[in-house]
């Protein structure tokens, strides 16, 4: 690449590959489509042709400069389904042709306190994708070749996209929550839509949170068998073991707070969330717990990635253009689709 010049090469005269990607080139500002220069996978990665990316509230916030040191230019998109089609050095266990899947840990030190402790998705150095390395709204993307996951041959890219990140912080988001058979779901988007199907299979009660007036997706979470669906203030018509939330809105908290049981808990899910307003200590009285979930560890994703076809899991998706990423991160904002969004390059 050294004697090339834009997509030729001077030494050879001929034309390099080329990538097209969405590119964010300044926060708060629309993606721009952009012809860049192929890049060669570095010793233990692996360059992925993109078949499909999922679409996930963390780009609007990274488009958003809601995450801390951005990294602008940045190519959005973690939840990257595609296949291998050149390998780096010291890549053995994975090969072109291969399907993998690329999730939102791009990358972890190893030697930090939270790596040698098996807790990875707290590393004190991590590299994540779409936010800290170039992501999958693109027609390629390299990643660390330890960090992909190989997704096998059964389900379309686009059907298994948003396994990659709504899947998978869902599937951890329960894990954190335990094991409690009223489980209840504030924001029904991406990430609940594969949660309800999980508990659904897993034989618990699923007690679905929309926005005050929703009743589209609230008929959506019912479709997904949602014993009870309604408005993110309103009581459930039982308590709650564990109330999960994937809507960015601190206000939820408390609401949560109200509705789980004595012992219960309330998980956020998301990595960004509105202040949570003051409320009186009552509700958090009688050992109720709030908790975060950060993240994902390879281990998460191999579990839920292995169990996921025995779930039977199948995913809505409303299908976008790459080059029509913008609309797909607007209808997101807009809440204008049930389930995920997905870019198609
Ligand atoms: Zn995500
Ligand atoms: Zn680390």
């Amino acid at each position: 690449m050294l004697f090339c010049v834009g997509f030729f090469c001077i030494a050879c005269s001929e034309r390099v590959n080329s990538m097209k990607a969405m590119v964010l080139t300044k926060l708060r500002t629309a993606l721009e489509w952009k012809e860049i220069p192929d890049r060669q996978p570095g010793p233990g990665e692996i360059r992925i042709k993109v078949g499909a990316c999922g679409v996930c509230r963390t780009d609007l916030h990274v488009v958003d400069g809601e995450l801390p040191d951005p990294k602008v230019p940045i190519i959005p998109g973690h939840e990257i389904v595609g296949r291998i089609d050149a390998v780096g050095s010291g890549v053995s266990d994975l090969s072109i042709g291969q399907r993998v899947g690329i999730p939102w840990l791009g990358h972890t030190c190893g030697v930090c306190f939270y790596c040698k402790a098996g807790r990875e998705n707290l590393c004190d150095h991590p590299v994540f994708t779409g936010y800290t390395r170039d992501g999958g709204f693109a027609t390629a993307t390299i990643a660390d070749a330890r960090f992909a996951f190989p997704l096998g041959e059964v389900g379309s890219d686009e059907s298994l996209a948003p396994l990659l990140c709504a899947g998978l912080i869902g599937w951890r988001s329960l894990a954190i929550g335990g094991e409690g058979k009223n489980v209840g779901l504030y924001g029904f988007g991406a990430a609940a839509h594969i949660v309800a199907q999980i508990l659904k299979w897993q034989g618990r009660s699923v007690f679905a949170f929309t926005r005050p007036g929703d009743v589209k997706t609230q008929a959506f979470a019912k479709s997904l068998g949602a014993e009870w669906a309604g408005d993110s203030d309103q009581m459930p018509p039982a308590p709650l073991d564990v109330a999960i939330i994937f809507a960015t809105v601190g206000e939820l908290v408390p609401l949560a707070l109200r509705a789980v049981r004595k012992g219960g808990r309330v998980v956020c899910a998301g990595i960004h969330m509105s202040d949570i307003p003051k409320f009186p200590y009552q509700l958090l009285w009688e050992e109720r717990q709030v908790v975060s979930v950060a993240n994902l560890t390879r281990q998460d994703g191999l579990k839920f990635l292995r169990l996921a076809p025995q779930m039977g899991i199948v995913t809505q998706t409303t299908r976008y253009p790459l080059e029509q990423a913008n609309q797909a991160l607007s209808d997101l904002r807009a809440g204008r689709f049930e389930g995920a969004a997905v870019v198609v390059p």
